[in-house]
């Protein structure tokens, strides 16, 4: 035998480990070579696609989200943005296309795509018979979250719940029960976070808090937020970069503060408004 056939298999690179083109083949399409994905992208979509019978809700739409960054996803009502949120948690399964979360396809690799992931919507409330402290020790035991009380007790202070936390959610003002799903949204220190109307209920200066939280989340940690939002104020704040969807495909994107003026609007909303109304007059332009 010759000395490389003595040598313990896992001292030879990976790839003279591999005996056949097959076994590279299957390597490659795991890890995602040949596919657009940088290290840099906390979730990257291809061609994703959602029909419901003859409705198409998502038409092959693809973009990434990078590490840091906040990404506003705008439309109409009806445009498919919830539809694009379901499909990335894993609620809703595509009819065709791609899902990766930092790499890992969410198909194939569910429990590991969505380890790090986490979302808040005012249409999905925290069950309403626990209190706050419950919901959230509820959720940290099931993301596996360490030191679990001492984090409870961070997000009560962040979110300014601490004098919440012995009540049952269901009797929450609105605001109130915005702030506990946003707190258990963050419990796992999510790497992508989706976020659909986070401030929706929120009063301005409460929504100004969290814009600034949620802020501080995406410039200081590992991760990247999706952000749907109608208050196109609140989206020039905090957005880094906006996709502008309507049928289900994107139609525009860039910077929410130059994307106005590069396309002969006042402000977003104007532009939003042309969008919204007049699709085909800007599509193909940004
Ligand atoms: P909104 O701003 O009103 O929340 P949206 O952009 O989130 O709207 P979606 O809820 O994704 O839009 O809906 C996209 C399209 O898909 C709509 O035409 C909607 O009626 C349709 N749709 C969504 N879910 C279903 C479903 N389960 N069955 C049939 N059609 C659906």
């Amino acid at each position: 035998m010759s000395a490389p056939d003595l040598m313990p298999i896992h001292t030879k690179p990976v790839w003279k480990q591999l005996r056949t083109k097959l076994e590279l083949l299957i390597l490659a399409s795991r890890v995602g070579w040949g596919k657009t994905y940088k290290m840099s992208d906390v979730l990257s979509i291809t061609q994703l696609r959602k029909d419901y019978g003859d409705t198409v809700a998502v038409d092959g739409i693809s973009f990434e989200v990078r590490r840091n960054e906040i990404v506003g996803l705008l439309g109409p009502n009806g445009a498919g943005k919830t539809t694009t949120i379901n499909m990335i948690l894993g609620v809703v399964e595509p009819s065709s296309g791609g899902i990766r979360v930092e790499g890992v396809d969410l198909a194939s690799d569910r429990c590991r795509a969505l380890e790090r992931t986490n979302f808040a919507a005012v249409y999905s409330p925290l069950p309403g018979n626990l209190t706050v402290s419950q919901n959230l020790r509820v959720f940290g035991l099931i993301y596996g979250v360490d030191d679990l009380s001492g984090r409870i007790e961070d997000l009560l202070k962040q979110f300014d719940l601490a004098a919440f936390r012995n009540v049952k959610c269901g009797v929450l003002s609105s605001g109130e029960q915005t702030r506990a799903a946003l707190a258990k949204a963050m419990l796992n220190q999510p790497h992508l976070l989706l976020l659909d109307e986070p401030t929706a209920s929120l009063d301005p200066s409460v929504a100004h808090d969290i814009r600034g939280r949620i802020r501080a989340h995406a410039a200081q940690g590992a991760g990247g937020v999706l952000w749907t939002s109608h208050n196109m104020y609140e989206v020039q704040d905090v957005c880094d970069r906006v996709l502008f969807l309507s049928h289900g495909r994107i139609l525009l994107q860039g910077n929410p503060k130059t994307l106005p003026a590069e396309h002969g609007k006042a402000s977003l909303e104007e532009l939003f408004i042309a969008l919204a109304r007049e699709p085909l007059a800007l599509e193909g332009s940004g």
